[in-house]
């Protein structure tokens, strides 16, 4: 159970008087805002959120939560499905103004403070031509997501967010600030990729680069309900050669009500398959034929475009302050059952928001060995998420039901673990499983760097006994 002492007056003077940034109480302005998560069906109101403009702020912060026994939560970017980036009663860091990303094109590396988002990190890199992998919503944390995988559009050709760490700099549960790197901590720099939020306050992040862009060919190609069967079919032998420049996911949502569609498929459950080929475009205009030529798709926006505009096309889709609830799965293989199960669960999707999707694994991600981070998960072909959303609290209930019963469903075929910055806070019984086989090594790190567990609002490792 997370530690959790009341917040009284002497402490928010004492941080208020050690902090350069904001130190907020409900009532303060500015407090809801910055108390405020992506996942609004899990809000809460920390006693205090402490903004931090930098190390110095993070470091006085996690000294008076480990003086006080204080229940202590960190945002990066606040979109934890979880929800665990706000503690009720407690004290949140909230690391938003510390957004600054500095590119140095020469070396193709990039500093990242640990509360800048994507879109922070690929507006600037993009401005010489450079990215790092990042998830497919830019509004989504640097930190949260690095900390734990990173996955995106192109994982498959360069690997995940955090394979791409080259160092972090890190304040401990003793209040100390700690550079991690292959040569500086090198155990600690193990577990932050892929043991999430259990080791301490990240404050900035060193990343390598690639080359990407600036245009790729990507869009949408979506088709009617009717076609999902064989359009998985095809998908799962398209994907089988698919060279690791291509990524697609397998969509479905709903049409919505806008004249890009024709009008009676408005409001229906569609197959949308999204593409993305990040090499030569003129390459990828021959790699894609076969999918574009395939079946008779409503729509088929695939062009070339930015990387940024590609890396913002769902930002208005899962916007912030709607009632999400995740459940995911791993599989090794699409079968003709999975794809059954799976046409038979989404038609109708409940709630105005809620997706369903594969997401092809393998490429580059696969080309790291299981142990060498603490991302266990390297073999696994596809990842497959339930991402519900709804705005009504009435719906809480049956939709929740009906993803777990979806999960359920799924689970048979599934090839067991979980990607851990897909769970839900009421899934504690499979953080074991998110972090496989790597599990073991983790909770003896946390040993190391936090045997109080101070850093518990998070998919938790407890420190080994
Ligand atoms: C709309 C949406 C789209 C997504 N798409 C993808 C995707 O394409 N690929 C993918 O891989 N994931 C994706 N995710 C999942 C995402 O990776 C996780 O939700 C991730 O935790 C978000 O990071 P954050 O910093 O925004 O979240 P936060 O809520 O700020 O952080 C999540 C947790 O990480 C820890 N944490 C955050 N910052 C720090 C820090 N500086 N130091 C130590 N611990 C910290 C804390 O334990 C915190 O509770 C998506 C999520 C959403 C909501």
């Amino acid at each position: 159970m997370p530690i959790a002492n009341p917040f009284d007056d002497a402490m928010l003077h004492h941080l208020r008087d050690r902090l350069r940034g904001a130190v907020l109480a409900p009532g303060d302005d500015g407090y809801d805002a910055a108390r405020t998560v992506w996942n609004d069906r899990l809000a809460s109101r920390p006693a205090v959120v402490a903004r931090c403009t930098g190390a110095a702020d993070v470091m006085a912060a996690v000294d008076l939560a480990r003086a006080n026994d204080l229940r202590l939560s960190v945002k990066g970017g606040g979109h934890d499905y979880a929800g665990q980036s706000a503690g009720e009663g407690g004290l949140m860091i909230d690391l938003s103004p510390m957004d600054g990303v500095r590119i140095d094109p020469r070396s193709k590396t990039a500093q990242v403070q640990a509360g800048a988002t994507w879109g922070a990190f690929d507006h600037e890199a993009q401005a010489f031509g450079l990215a790092a992998p990042g998830p497919t919503v830019s509004t989504v944390g640097v930190a949260g997501s690095t900390l734990g995988g990173g996955t995106g559009y192109l994982a498959r050709k360069h690997g995940l967010a955090l394979d791409h760490l080259i160092g972090a700099d890190v304040v401990t549960a003793e209040g100390d600030l700690v550079h991690a790197s292959e040569d500086d901590h090198p155990e600690l720099f193990w577990g932050l990729r892929g043991g999430s939020g259990n080791f301490g306050v990240v404050t900035a992040f060193e990343f390598r680069l690639h080359e990407v862009g600036p245009e790729v060919l990507a869009g949408q190609i979506v088709h009617p309900l009717e076609a999902a069967r064989e359009g998985l079919q095809f998908y799962r032998a398209f994907m089988a050669d698919a060279p690791d420049d291509l990524q697609v996911y397998a969509f479905f949502v709903r049409v919505p009500p806008i004249p890009a569609f024709p009008e009676e498929y408005h409001g229906k459950t569609a197959l949308d398959f999204v593409v993305a080929y990040a090499g030569d475009l003129a390459e990828g205009e021959e790699i894609l034929h076969p999918i574009r030529e395939f079946g008779d798709p409503m729509l088929d926006g695939v062009r070339p475009q930015s990387y940024i505009a590609l890396q913002q096309t769902f930002d208005e889709g899962v916007p912030k302050g709607h009632r999400w609830y995740s459940r995911a799965h791993f599989f090794d293989r699409l079968s003709d059952g999975t794809i059954d199960t799976v046409i038979d669960h989404v038609d109708p999707l409940p709630g105005g928001f809620t997706m369903v999707y594969f997401e092809p694994m393998g490429g580059a991600i696969r080309r790291v060995d299981p142990t060498a981070t603490a991302f266990p998960h390297r073999e696994a072909s596809y990842g497959f998420q339930v991402l519900s959303g709804w705005t009504d609290s009435g719906e809480d209930d049956e939709i929740m039901e009906w993803t777990r019963a979806f999960h359920e469903a799924m689970t048979p075929d599934a090839s067991g673990g979980v990607y851990v910055n897909l769970l839900s806070a009421d899934e504690e019984d499979r953080i074991r499983s998110a972090y496989g086989a790597n599990y073991d090594r983790l909770a003896a790190l946390k040993n190391r760097w936090d045997p109080e567990n101070l850093f518990q609002m998070n998919h938790n490792v407890p420190p080994a006994a």
